[in-house]
């Protein structure tokens, strides 16, 4: 059987994760007649495909290995934006993006007492801030909330392209005479299949077939979600930060407002191990404490008493050995592929990793995206893959 689809057969897909990478994937595939199961093990959009940030960047990765995934990605978020009422149903907006250093201030000056002389800090920052630079115009900087963005591309994949959704463990692939022929999930269920998208964000280090190929870790995140008290004053601008903690070390972390009228913080990430279930990750409490202390050095109405605690929580970056993203067909075994390793990167490539994903797995090759600098055939002769 040759890889391409052959004309009046369906191609059957199986995706196996539920992250924005397999929801992406999912729906592409959809679009272009396969017929696709989706395969999470826990719920959509369960880790850091819904507690990231959601920022997206036309040209900040300009120069490096995923410049063009992200320019493609970029300009796909917004006609998927246009296409989905993306404004509406997941927070989709262009965005200004500043550069701000904050020095901690004494406890005798909170924030709110500060009246800053830098005309680009937006006023709700009355913390001690300055040194604003502007990195990024509603041109080249935006945002989505990245939970409502993967669950909507999946509703409508559901509904209007007839996705399956199939929550269960995924276990094994099945490899025949060196091709995929099915999925066996934890509870013993086979899906047959044609072909298997592995998109399993920082479990593929978990998943053998992939584990013995090539090394993803996780690099776990925290994020807090406030409610102001008084959304309207906070306008649409994202904050990276140069925080400079009272006698402690500086940090980079950074503010999203979304056009819901909540404020998201993250930061605070260090190598730790993933746990099986996704559930079961927690934040750890000083860096969440780290986080709340960042919000009202930034703005009195992000201080407690005057912003709500809607989410304290902690996720994973899927991260390679080389920082590149790991996309293609595995090696020596037909009809599987890999959509992994995204890092910080994760919600603005997701549309064109799977678009392009979608195309390789039915034309054979991907148009929009050159794929070749993320096959995992860079690997071979470093690890043995086992099937
Ligand atoms: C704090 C934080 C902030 C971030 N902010 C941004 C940002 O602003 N912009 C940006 O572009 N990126 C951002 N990212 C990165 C982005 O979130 C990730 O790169 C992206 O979500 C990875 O998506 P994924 O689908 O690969 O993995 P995940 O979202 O982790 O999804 C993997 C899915 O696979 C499922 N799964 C795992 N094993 C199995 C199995 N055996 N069977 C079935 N299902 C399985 C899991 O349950 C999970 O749902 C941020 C990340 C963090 C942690």
């Amino acid at each position: 059987m040759d890889d391409q689809q052959q004309p009046g057969t369906t191609k059957r897909v199986v995706v196996c994760g539920g992250g924005i990478i397999g929801v992406c994937t999912a729906y592409f595939l959809a679009k272009k007649g396969a017929s696709v199961t989706l395969v999470e093990k826990s719920s959509v959009a369960c880790a850091a495909s819904g507690k990231a940030g959601g920022f997206l960047a036309l040209d900040w990765c300009d120069g490096g290995p995923v410049e063009s995934l992200a320019r493609a990605s970029f300009n796909l978020h917004r006609s998927l934006s246009e296409e989905l009422n993306g404004p509406e149903t997941y927070g989709y907006r262009p965005l200004t993006t500043l550069s701000i250093s904050i020095t901690e201030s004494e406890p005798s000056s909170p924030s709110g007492s500060y009246s800053s002389i830098d005309s680009k800090i937006p006023s709700w920052v009355d913390g001690p801030a300055r040194g604003s630079r502007t990195i990024g115009s509603t041109r080249t900087t935006a945002q989505v909330h990245p939970q409502l963005f993967t669950r909507t591309l999946l509703n409508t994949a559901v509904e209007k392209h007839g996705v399956e959704v199939v929550i269960g463990k995924l276990e094994q692939v099945r490899v025949e005479e060196g091709r995929v022929g099915s999925v066996v999930l934890e509870d013993g269920r086979v899906i047959e299949s044609d072909s298997v998208v592995l998109a399993l964000g920082p479990w593929s280090g978990k998943f053998e077939m992939l584990a013995s190929m090539f090394r993803v870790y996780g690099l776990k995140a925290h994020s807090i979600v406030l409610e102001p008290k008084e959304p309207g004053a906070i306008t649409a601008h994202a904050l990276f930060l140069s925080y400079h903690q009272q006698g402690g070390k500086a940090m980079d972390p950074e503010v999203y407002p979304r056009p819901t009228g909540e404020v998201y913080l993250c930061g605070m990430s260090a190598e730790a191990e993933v746990p099986d279930d996704p559930e079961q990750i927690v934040g750890n409490p000083e860096s969440i404490e780290m986080l709340k202390r960042v919000a009202r050095n930034v703005s009195s109405h992000l201080a407690e008493g005057e912003a709500q605690v809607k989410a304290e929580q902690a996720c994973f970056l899927p991260c390679t050995d080389d920082g590149v993203p790991v996309i293609g067909e595995l090696p020596g075994i037909k009809g599987c592929f890999v959509a992994s390793g995204h890092s910080c990167w994760g919600i603005l490539n997701g549309p064109a990793t799977g678009a392009a994903v979608a195309e390789l797995v039915l034309d054979g090759r991907a148009s929009i995206v050159d794929l070749s600098r993320f096959s995992p055939a860079r690997f071979v002769g470093r690890r043995s893959i086992k099937v």
